[in-house]
């Protein structure tokens, strides 16, 4: 019998637009543009770290530029190389796409442990990759604008920027050329939660909808949903300690590359992220059973399991055993084409990460328009609006005969801030794309999953500009 090639993370996104593309009987030069990846750069660079010279290699890859700027994480890992990159910057594309924000797909990878180096030599590095980016033209805030990722924060967004500032200082839109700044630094309330929060947003959407509930084979409502989470990094503890703290849902496996920490009663996210602060580990985490057997916790039987590490976690050996009634895609690629056909064929739905994750480049996108305005959202409005709720207020008052309660005033007489403004355009974003995503399916009878319904939105949206503006 002949081995079957496992699919890399490119091919395995290909297939799954190409599923999307077949419902949709597309003309297959479009096609081929649309998947086809515009250009990767690969860049060595030497950095001296302890009085020694090191090379480090990193990634650009633009997937389409159908719109600009492009968009798209910078991810550090040990491991990564041009596929992932590839793959990384067509999910954008689609991303973009499917939740209206007007960019092309892009991403970046660095090959480097972040743990085994310091914060000095950290700059170093992430200047110096910057610089390289500037110089070939992978980074500027009209055609190129890169965000966190995996290994990736704010304090690497604000090292960027300050590196093309100092090669740019007559660029007045400077700030725009990265998005995930620190607010200090022109970045925007509410980013560095935006792609878990945009997680919790689609979950809540979901359970809008009794018609998919149903489908999915779940019941009640989301506070009594008993779930396992994958990642507790960025995307993962603020998606699980939203779902936690705000929607009441029981935790009840926590899964890290080091272990996994289960407890049928439920485990306090805020309590886990302390401690492995502290500890570096979950391991030893008291309100719950350790097992350092991590890939056995992605097979606990669970309403919604949310991987939110990284990709090909359900992968075709594992995909059998997957128990979860519902797949919450909040890492990028997180199940492989193989797995998703097995996990199809056992009738476990999945929201897919092209529409599940894009909270981050929503947000992103507000933080681009935010530094190209040069002022803060609701600045201007706030304080009218709170005045205009006094004189509700008052109105109330004057008609009742009876001083107003306080949570009425509260309520009234509060004007959007910048984070109420973002945190409201994200839920919307979120719930107009399922909205779109639900229209795919159900209109169209060969559509039977989510995952085709949103490359389906995606793709007639991208190939509609292509035909307006043509293909030169
Ligand atoms: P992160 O580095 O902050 O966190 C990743 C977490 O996953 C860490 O806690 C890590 O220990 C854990 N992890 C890694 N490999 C694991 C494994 N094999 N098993 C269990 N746990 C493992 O990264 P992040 O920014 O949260 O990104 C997570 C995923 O979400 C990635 O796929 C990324 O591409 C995607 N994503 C991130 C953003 C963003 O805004 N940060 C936006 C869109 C998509």
């Amino acid at each position: 019998m002949t081995e079957r090639k496992t699919l890399s993370f490119r091919e395995s996104v290909n297939f799954m637009v190409d599923r999307a593309m077949a419902v949709l009987n597309i003309d297959p030069c479009i096609a081929n543009a649309i998947k086809s990846c515009d250009s990767t750069i690969k860049i060595n660079f030497p950095v001296e770290i302890n009085g020694k010279l090191e090379v480090f290699t990193g990634w650009r890859s633009v997937h389409s530029n159908h719109r600009l700027p492009v968009k798209g994480g910078i991810r550090f890992a040990p491991i990564v190389d041009e596929d992932e990159v590839e793959a990384l910057a067509a999910l954008m594309t689609y991303k973009c796409a499917i939740v209206d924000v007007p960019f092309g797909g892009s991403k970046g990878g660095l090959l480097i442990d972040p743990s085994r180096y310091n914060r000095d030599d950290m700059q170093k590095i992430t200047r110096r990759f910057a610089r390289e980016l500037v110089r070939k033209g992978y980074l500027s805030p009209a055609t190129n604008v890169p965000a966190p990722d995996m290994g990736t924060g704010e304090r690497e967004m604000a090292w960027i920027a300050d590196t093309y500032k100092h090669l740019h200082p007559e660029d007045i839109n400077y700030l725009a050329c990265v998005t995930g700044k620190p607010v200090a630094h022109g970045g925007i309330r509410g980013r560095t939660e935006a792609t878990g929060r945009g997680v919790v947003y689609v979950i809540r959407e979901f359970f809008r909808h009794p018609d998919d509930l149903r489908r999915t084979g779940l019941s009640g409502d989301l506070s009594s949903q008993k779930i396992v989470i994958q990642g507790l990094g960025n995307v993962g503890y603020h998606a699980a300690k939203l779902l936690d703290e705000e929607d009441q849902c029981k935790i009840i496996a926590i899964i890290q590359r080091d272990g996994v920490l289960t407890n049928d009663n439920g485990i306090c996210v805020e309590d886990v992220r302390q401690y492995m602060n502290e500890h570096k580990t979950i391991k030893g985490f008291p309100d719950a059973k350790y097992s350092e057997n991590a890939a056995a916790g992605l097979e606990i039987e669970c309403d919604i399991l949310i991987p939110a590490a990284m990709e090909a976690q359900i992968h075709v050996n594992n995909a059998c055993n997957i128990k979860a009634k519902l797949i919450v895609e909040a890492a990028n690629g997180p199940v492989t084409f193989e797995a998703d056909d097995i996990l199809r064929k056992k009738q476990i739905t999945i929201l897919p990460d092209a529409y599940v994750n894009a909270g981050g480049v929503t947000v992103s996108y507000f933080e681009w328009v935010r530094n190209l305005s040069h002022i803060r959202f609701g600045r201007m409005e706030r304080r009218h609006d709170e005045l205009h709720g006094e004189r509700i207020v008052k109105a109330l008052e004057t008609m009742t005969g009876n001083p107003a309660d306080d949570w009425i005033k509260k309520e009234l007489i509060h004007g959007a801030d910048e984070l109420d403004l973002v945190r409201s355009g994200l839920d919307d974003t979120m719930r107009n794309s399922f909205l779109q995503m639900k229209e795919a399916m159900d209109s169209n009878n060969k559509i039977k999953d989510y995952r085709t319904a949103v490359y389906v939105v995606a793709i007639n949206k991208i190939s509609r500009s292509y035909l307006d503006i043509g293909v030169y």
